[in-house]
């Protein structure tokens, strides 16, 4: 009999986002700037410098210390990934065993529930209150009775844009120790209940931080978990040991260096989400375009809408690119003629939906 797929494999499809071309891309959560002229030169100065016949240093200890001295951490709590992406898959396949419960939480990023079905692990679904609040109190008494080895969540939340409390969170770490917590913390840089300082006091804890969001490098792929001694020495451990490449580590470090610029950048995007949500609730008075508008902690609006497929096709025809979600549409903040044209389509499709 020929070769076939195993069951798990078959039918997945490879990741496709939006194709073609659209003026204005609001869709996938990205840095609207571009790294200023001096700082993308004395990058590509440092990669020029860099011997691409050698391999990388395993344990990227320039970018990780540059990382570390971002964000006021000690570097030796950091493993440094190929993108967050890698670190989720590497911990949903190296620290979980199949017949181990994987808790997830509902709505949330795809991407836990997709590594634990292509690594055999077997994930739950814990649903979200009607408002898309997470009820941490009855998640944690599920977590205590159900047994779970570890749950993994978005925190501020991808799609929902709303922050559970540093408070709370910790709260819940504390009470189910046996519990692993991945708290992806993606989109933290606009939110202020991050946990990353004591993230190394939690034996059951990992962070995870992306260089894709805030700090405008999705290109690159850097990703980072931060993490007590001992989970820190599993993950060196059990990493491909070359995951970061050496140009993604020296063009990483050399923008991790400039923390005026990027906190610049992060006070312009938090202003610019803020701007998204005005004007967005501006329509919402008058036209009822959308349901509900979720104040945002993120770099993106959520809304939910029944209209979700009829705009986000008539926004597309108008070359404007939004992320579909069934009932919703979550929107990246973006420049101010970005938001003028958006508003502007917007304003046009309610009327031509005759709202
Ligand atoms: C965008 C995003 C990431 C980033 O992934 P990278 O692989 O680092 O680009 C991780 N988690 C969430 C929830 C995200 O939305």
């Amino acid at each position: 009999m020929a070769y076939q797929l195993n069951q798990k494999i078959r039918n997945l499809v490879p990741y496709k986002p939006i194709s073609g071309t659209y003026d204005i891309r609001l869709d996938a959560n990205e840095s609207y700037f571009t790294l200023p002229d001096e700082i993308y030169e004395k990058a590509l100065k440092a990669a020029l410098s860099t011997q691409l016949n050698r391999y990388p240093d395993p344990a990227a200890k320039g970018l990780v210390r540059a990382f570390a001295e971002f964000y006021h951490i000690d570097p030796e709590y950091v493993t440094a990934g190929n993108g967050s992406d890698e670190l989720i898959s590497l911990i949903v396949s190296a620290f979980f065993e199949p017949e181990d419960e994987l808790v997830t939480v509902v709505p949330d990023f795809s991407m836990y529930q997709f590594y634990a079905g292509v690594y055999g692990v077997k994930a739950t679904a814990f649903p979200k209150k009607e408002d898309l609040t997470l009820d941490t109190v009855r998640l944690s008494a599920y977590l205590k009775s159900g047994g779970a080895r570890g749950v993994i969540f978005s925190n501020p939340c991808n799609p929902t844009s709303l922050c559970i409390s540093r408070r709370h969170l910790l709260q819940m770490i504390r009470e189910v120790p046996n519990c692993l917590f991945v708290v992806d913390e993606a989109y933290m840089d606009f939110a202020e209940e991050s946990i990353l300082s004591v993230a190394h006091e939690y034996p059951n804890l990992i962070v995870l931080r992306t260089c894709s969001k805030a700090i405008g490098l999705a290109g690159l792929r850097l990703g980072f978990a931060i993490a007590g001694e001992t989970i820190t020495r599993a993950l060196h451990a059990v990493k491909s040991p070359y995951n970061v490449n050496t140009l993604s580590q020296c063009v990483g470090t050399a923008v991790l260096s400039e923390p005026m610029y990027l906190i610049r950048c992060n006070e312009q995007i938090i202003s610019a989400r803020e701007a998204l949500y005005k004007g967005l609730l501006k329509l919402y008075a008058k036209f009822r375009i959308f349901d509900t508008i979720y104040e945002p902690t993120t770099n993106f609006v959520f809304v939910k809408t029944k209209l979700a497929k009829d705009i986000y096709d008539k926004l597309l025809a108008r070359s404007i690119a939004v992320r579909f979600m069934g009932g919703y549409l979550r929107i990246t903040a973006g420049t101010k003629e970005e938001h003028k044209r958006l508003f502007e389509a917007l304003e046009e499709i309610a009327k031509e939906l005759a709202l």
